[in-house]
C-alpha cells in the first residue's frame, strides 16, 4: 500500500514544484468523453503536478526564450509522468500518464481537448484555480507553472480545493489583441492563430503572445515575488 504522503514524496523526488490529489467524484462536470473514467475505467484518483516556468521569459525582447522553454518543459512534464507511473508500479499501483500538450478535436463541443484537461485536474487537486484568462493560477507561482497529471487506480486522500483566486478584473480580457477572451470559454482559434506560428521574416516558429499572462496581477505568485524584471 502507498499513501498520499508517499505519492507526493515520489513526485518531489522527480523534480516537481507542486502536486496534489483529486478524488474521482470531482470530475462530474467533465465534458462527455473527456472524464478520467473515459480514459481509465478503474481510475479512483487523479494526481496533478506542476513545474515552475522561468519568469524572465515574460520580459524578453525576443519570443525565442519563452518559446524554447515551453517546447522544453512539455517533454519534461511527460517524462516525469512516465517515470512516476513506473515508480508507482513498483508498489503494485497502476497509473496512466496524460499527455501534457496533446489535444484532439471534440466535434460535440467544437473545441480542441486533451483526453483529460490538465487545468481542471490541477484545480480539482487543489493546486490553484482557473482564471478568466483560462490559465491555472497557483498561490505559490501564479500562472508561471506547467502542468502534468496521471490517473491512478488507487483511492488516495484528496487535497482541499482552493478558493477562487481570479478577481474578474478583466485586465486580461481587455489586453487580448484579438478579443479571444470575450466569452467565458477562450476562443481557441483566435488565440492560437494569433499567438502561435511562423515568423516569416526570421523563418522560425514562435509563440508571440502571452499578454493575458503578463497583465494578470496574480501571474507570479508568492514565491516569484521580486523576480520580475
Ligand atoms: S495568448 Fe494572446 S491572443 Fe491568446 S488569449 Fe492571451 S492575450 Fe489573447
Ligand atoms: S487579469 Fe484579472 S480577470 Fe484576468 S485572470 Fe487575472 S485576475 Fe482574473
Amino acid at each position: 500500500m502507498i499513501d498520499s504522503r508517499k505519492v507526493k514524496e515520489i513526485l518531489f523526488s522527480l523534480g516537481v514544484d507542486l502536486c496534489g490529489i483529486a478524488s474521482i467524484d470531482r470530475f462530474d462536470d467533465a465534458p462527455k468523453g473527456y472524464h478520467p473514467l473515459d480514459v481509465m475505467p478503474s481510475c479512483k484518483s487523479v494526481i496533478s503536478f506542476g513545474c515552475r516556468f522561468p519568469v524572465g521569459t515574460l520580459s524578453c525582447k525576443t519570443p525565442i526564450p519563452y518559446t524554447r522553454v515551453r517546447n522544453s518543459i512539455t517533454p519534461k512534464m511527460d517524462a516525469i509522468a512516465l517515470d512516476f507511473c513506473i515508480e508507482m508500479e513498483k508498489y503494485g499501483i497502476v497509473c496512466v500518464p496524460i499527455p501534457t500538450n496533446e489535444s484532439e478535436w471534440d466535434k460535440n463541443t467544437n473545441r480542441w481537448r486533451s483526453i483529460v484537461s490538465q487545468k481542471h485536474a490541477a484545480q480539482a487537486a487543489g493546486l490553484g484555480t482557473i482564471g478568466r484568462h483560462s490559465l491555472l493560477i497557483t498561490p505559490e507561482f501564479g500562472s508561471m507553472i506547467w502542468l502534468g497529471c496521471v490517473l491512478c487506480n488507487q483511492e488516495l486522500e484528496p487535497d482541499e480545493m482552493k478558493e477562487n483566486i481570479c478577481n474578474d478584473c478583466n485586465l486580461c480580457v481587455n489586453a487580448c489583441p484579438v478579443n479571444a477572451l470575450q466569452n467565458r470559454e477562450i476562443n481557441q482559434n483566435d488565440c492560437w492563430n494569433y499567438a502561435f506560428g511562423d515568423d516569416e521574416e526570421k523563418q522560425i516558429w514562435r509563440i508571440s503572445c502571452h499578454k493575458c499572462r503578463d497583465i494578470c496581477p496574480y501571474n507570479l505568485g508568492s514565491q516569484n515575488k521580486g523576480l520580475s524584471c
